[in-house]
């Protein structure tokens, strides 16, 4: 076993959750990589990859037994996320943000919201986290989509932009602003919009660099009466159950990123070791030998970090926003790193579709720009370090 192998094999997993694995890793090796190149190529939705893992019943294991889960560990989580996303980076984000837009419903929904709600995504439904704006990037309280409470109704107006699953979701996390709150940060509340809702509109995808068989939609919201019953906490609760929700999905997209990142670095390990030029294999000269140990070393130590934020969070940690960010920010500069090196390491043959690296090489970009870009997390991490 190389180091990475066995850094896999120490994963702390019960009997069940290592079952359920081999079953994932089974689905991505027989139907889900197969098909990546061919997703990537058209850019349709890969609904047969989301009906497969569906049949895996995968949801369910973020979502608590009493709402219609079989709830296991986030490591469990993570390490099925990295698997997806390493067979196929569009469907591992897919099944992601169903857990990014339903975690903060777990946690901060009330009974009545998490029976009504969450057993139509246990069940394989799809689910959508809506913040972003025109006005509202990585300064999230730019946003201008507007709750305005009307009797037992929210009436919704506004628009988000780059939905992932947006026009496929069947329920959204959907951030705006209170209506009768005047300060913008205070006013940034949480609902439950469901799908089929009078004045939601899709407005269109993105045709994207990578990721592209996962949709990634702009909406507009005219006039959406919501039930005041999927208000999530109180008005004025966003901003608190945003920062709550990140610190859990930002671990995630990690995972996402390595997967990417860990199928680069084994694809290329497997051509130098088969490709001869001057009557030697490619990684017998020293300095590839270097190069590969700097893409080992910073794999290895990306990985132990997720495990071990991964460990915090099922010991039930709260305050891990900064190794959260320090793990997103690592994880996904070194996906951009190694992807780019397995090109350079296949050489012409790296820049070529016939090779998947070329694919991975698109596929890592976004992972440092979503969830927060790296220039905001490592602000949030030097700012850790101010001293009061
Ligand atoms: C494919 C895709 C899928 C997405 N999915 C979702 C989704 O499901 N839900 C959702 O809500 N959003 C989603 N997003 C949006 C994504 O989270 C934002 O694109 C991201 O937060 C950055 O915002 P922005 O694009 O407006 O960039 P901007 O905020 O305009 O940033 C532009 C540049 O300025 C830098 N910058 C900004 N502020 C600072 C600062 N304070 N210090 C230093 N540098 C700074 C940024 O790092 C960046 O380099 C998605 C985006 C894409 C492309």
């Amino acid at each position: 076993m190389n180091i990475l192998e066995r850094l896999d094999a120490r994963l702390a997993l019960s009997d069940e959750e290592r079952m359920l694995l081999d079953s994932v890793k089974a689905l991505c090796q027989e139907q889900i990589a197969p098909r990546a190149a061919d997703y990537d190529r058209t850019g349709a939705f890969p609904w047969e990859n989301v009906r497969a893992i569906n049949e895996l019943g995968l949801n369910a294991m973020f979502i608590p037994d009493a709402y219609g889960g079989a709830q296991l560990s986030y490591r469990c989580y993570l390490a099925c996320v990295r698997e997806i996303a390493k067979a196929c980076a569009s469907t591992g984000i897919i099944w992601a943000t169903n857990f990014h837009a339903i975690k903060p419903l777990i946690e901060y929904g009330n009974e009545e919201q998490k029976r009504r709600l969450l057993p139509r995504i246990a069940d394989g439904g799809l689910a959508s986290l809506a913040i972003t704006e025109t006005s509202a990037g990585s300064d999230a309280t730019g946003m201008r989509t507007m709750f305005t409470p009307d009797g037992d109704d929210i009436v919704v107006n506004g628009g988000k932009i780059f939905i992932t699953n947006g026009d496929v979701a069947d329920q959204y996390l959907l951030f705006g602003k209170w209506s009768k709150i005047d300060d913008p940060k205070s006013a940034i509340s949480v609902l439950i919009l469901e799908k089929g809702t009078d004045g939601l509109r899709f407005l269109g995808t993105e045709n994207k660099m990578g990721t592209r068989a996962s949709s990634t939609a702009s909406l507009s919201f005219e006039g959406c009466r919501v039930p005041r019953a999927n208000l999530i906490g109180k008005p004025g609760d966003g901003l608190k159950i945003l920062f709550g929700s990140l610190n859990r999905s930002r671990p995630s997209i990690a995972a996402h990123a390595l997967g990417i990142a860990r199928a680069a670095f084994e694809d290329a390990v497997d051509y130098i070791n088969e490709r001869r030029q001057s009557g030697r294999k490619i990684l017998e000269f020293q300095g590839i030998q270097f190069m590969l140990a700097d893409l080992a070393s910073e794999l290895a130590l990306c990985e132990s970090w997720l495990w071990r934020v991964a460990e915090m969070v099922d010991a039930g940690e709260q305050d891990f926003g900064v190794e959260a960010s320090l793990l997103k920010q690592r994880a996904s500069d070194a996906a951009m790193r190694i992807t780019t090196d397995a090109v350079q390491l296949l050489g012409g043959y790296g820049y070529c579709n016939d090779y998947r690296v070329e694919r991975l090489m698109r596929d890592a970009k976004i992972t440092q720009i979503w969830e927060g870009t790296n220039q905001v997390h490592r602000q949030l991490i030097g700012r850790s370090f101010l001293k009061k």
